[in-house]
């Protein structure tokens, strides 16, 4: 089968390596139809880690997919060939404290498809995980939705973090495609007021017209000054989705006296500092968002209902071979690109 590597910075290549095999009982080998390109993968493909994680070229990346099962392992009961199935790309021990507790999503021994020294990732023609990370798709989500499910699942558990959202003043500073999930996921869960920002223009226009009641690009104007303008008392929640600095000191000053800043973006350098004046003085929480736990059948459910619409996000398409074209676009924010679909089978 063809498999997509990272061979160095911001090169991908194309080569044929063997089919993967099922080799448990409870392995699924699904065909790929769908791979959208992530945040995560780009900081792969242009800096060759993210932190500690340091890729090891060559490597392959991709975990947002969907695609057909084509074959189940012995084991497999729920699953059966021909499903059209969305993947959650965590696979996790189930023995340790953290998956005993129910926090899978901090699993000791859990391995990240496409990341780099875990599993190597989707971008190729097959694709086997175990059945636990194989979700079947109703007849009505598209296999790009499908894509969008584990994206969005991240939104919805960062939502499930925060709590209800009915008359909340909320702040989502970083309207990528993670920000515009948990738009969606904020405004499925109650009746509230969000204020979103971005540096790039047609990503705040994307929050306003997927409905954020405000949008602000802090380039051309204090963001802060104008939420404050409006929400004088201050934010109840501020959802952190650029992995900056300066969104962090934005929320310091942006939240009510006993808010909560939940923190999802990735910064390119693992220290980030908080002015304790602001912190300190208004008994400001700061939660952490680890990728999701539990959301995917309810992420697939929303969608499938139409509660949440993720389609505006899905931007461009490309063809396995067009991989590399696709990172570029996305590496360097061209042509408005949020989501980026990779297309290994039409
Ligand atoms: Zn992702
Ligand atoms: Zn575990």
């Amino acid at each position: 089968m063809r498999k997509a590597y990272l061979t160095g910075i911001r090169e991908i290549e194309l080569r044929e390596v063997p089919d993967p095999k099922i080799e448990r009982g409870d392995d699924v080998r699904v065909r790929m139809h769908t791979i959208g390109v992530c945040g995560s993968d780009l900081h792969y493909y242009r800096e060759g880690k993210i932190g500690v994680q340091v890729v090891e070229f060559p490597f392959a990346v991709g975990h947002e997919c969907s695609g057909t099962v084509v074959e189940v392992g012995p084991d497999v009961a729920n699953l059966r060939v021909g499903q059209r199935v969305a993947i959650d790309p965590l696979v996790v021990c189930g023995r340790c404290d953290q998956c005993l507790a129910g926090r899978e999503n901090t699993c000791r021994n859990q391995k990240f498809l496409g990341c780099p020294g875990q599993i190597e990732g989707s971008m190729a023609d097959y694709l086997v995980m175990p059945a636990r990370c194989v979700f079947a798709i109703p007849d009505n989500v598209t296999f790009d939705q499908a894509v969008m499910v584990e994206p969005f699942a991240i939104g919805l558990w960062a939502q499930r973090l925060a709590g209800p959202t009915e008359g909340r003043k909320i702040a989502i500073l970083g309207s990528g495609p993670i920000g515009l999930c948990v738009l969606q996921a904020v405004k499925a869960a109650g009746n509230c007021t969000v204020y979103a920002t971005d540096l790039l223009d047609e990503r705040v226009a994307l929050a306003r017209r997927t409905g954020a009641d405000w949008g602000g690009n802090p380039d051309r104007q204090d963001v802060v000054a104008a939420i404050g303008e409006a929400e004088p008392d201050g934010l109840d929640l501020v959802f952190e989705c650029a992995g900056k600095q300066e969104t962090i000191d934005q929320a310091g000053l942006l939240l009510t006296p006993g808010g909560t800043l939940l923190v999802l973006g990735i910064p390119p350098e693992s220290r980030l500092s908080f002015d304790m004046n602001y912190f300190r003085r208004r008994e400001l929480r700061v939660q952490s968002v680890r990728r999701q736990n539990g959301c995917v059948e309810d992420a697939i459910e929303m969608v499938a209902s139409g509660k949440v619409d993720l389609d505006p996000q899905i931007t461009h398409h490309f063809t396995l071979a067009e991989s590399q074209a696709a990172f570029d676009l996305v590496a360097d924010y061209k042509d408005g690109v949020i989501k980026a679909m990779i297309h290994v089978e039409d």
